[in-house]
């Protein structure tokens, strides 16, 4: 090996920052989890620099860098934007990373690292337009083309998201009010922050996602209901995907995505919704699970160099 052939993936979240350096056939060499100095912009940046030079004196290589990131750069301004991790929001982070390091950093959207990896080597691997969906305690899309991010020009293709729960029923609608300052986003649905929500305003009490889904798993009546509310909804929800985009592969991580139960459900429910009345796509788990964007991350690099 020459000295630049590795890759090194960083996954920037709300609570760790993961960094991972993979090999030319995705073996992991070496990876590293710290936690994210929250609301502090330059430790942030600092954090980062600190685990790229750890992994290369590890492995005594020099890198490619990519980055995930919840939000997007927008194109407009250059600057963070739709972030939850708001300390980013109106700042260069990719300018300002690559300054720190000395060499072009490539930063995408979480959602969008999770369907690069799954379609460089995961669950949808070789297929040619991968939809990837993150439902964890909210909720996120992304689209890989080849192999290769599709951000279109506002930089939010796949923000599925934030469009408002289709084909809503009356009792739906408006629908909870969202953090982006809309109301019935399919974020306030879908999400486990979502299941959570719809459990209490229909039975009264409060639930964690984990306990619904636990009891889901007994058989306990509210809980079954709720679950398929859900699982309706998220059919609406792809079905749009589908009208749209018509994806060859779904694929599905984060925390809610281990209900392996929707996997069996979904398909059927999908047919009722997509224009024609057929549905044969795909919906399957991340192969790689929560690492996903980490090893996205990685492969915003598909040939090094270039
Ligand atoms: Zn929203």
């Amino acid at each position: 090996m020459t000295n630049t052939e590795i890759r090194i993936g960083i996954d920037l979240g709300g609570t760790k920052i993961e960094a991972l350096a993979i090999d030319d056939q995705g073996v992991e060499l070496a990876r590293h989890r710290i936690d994210t100095p929250r609301d502090d912009y330059t430790a942030t940046i600092m954090a980062m620099v600190g685990l790229v030079r750890r992994l290369e004196a590890e492995t005594g290589k020099t890198g490619t860098v990519g980055a995930g990131i919840p939000g997007s750069i927008s194109r407009i301004t250059g600057l963070v934007k739709n972030s939850n991790s708001t300390w980013l929001n109106g700042r260069p982070l990719d300018r300002d990373l690559t300054a720190a390091l000395g060499r072009e950093v490539r930063i995408a959207n979480d959602a969008n690292c999770l369907a690069v990896s799954e379609a460089t080597d995961g669950a949808a691997a070789g297929k040619h337009v991968v939809f990837g969906v993150i439902l964890g305690t909210g909720c996120g899309g992304g689209v890989a083309i080849n192999g290769r991010v599709h951000e279109g020009p506002n930089g939010v293709a796949g923000e599925w998201g934030h469009n408002p729960l289709p084909w809503p029923k009356a009792e739906e609608n408006p629908g909870p009010v969202c953090y982006c300052g809309k109301r019935g986003c399919m974020e306030m649905w879908v999400s486990g922050t979502g299941i959570a929500l719809d459990y209490k305003t229909v039975t009264g009490r409060a639930q964690t996602t984990r306990e619904i889904v636990s009891q889901f798993e007994t058989g306990d009546r509210d809980a079954v209901a709720a679950m398929d509310r859900f699982e309706d909804r998220l059919a609406r929800g792809f079905a749009e995907v589908i009208n749209i985009l018509d994806p060859d592969v779904i694929v599905v991580g984060g925390g809610v995505s281990r209900v392996a139960h929707f996997y069996e459900d979904l398909p059927k429910k999908l047919a009722a919704y997509v224009f024609g009345g057929e549905a044969s796509t795909p919906i399957v788990p991340a192969m790689y699970g929560d690492s996903s964007g980490v090893r996205g991350a990685a492969w915003l690099w598909p040939n090094l160099r270039s």
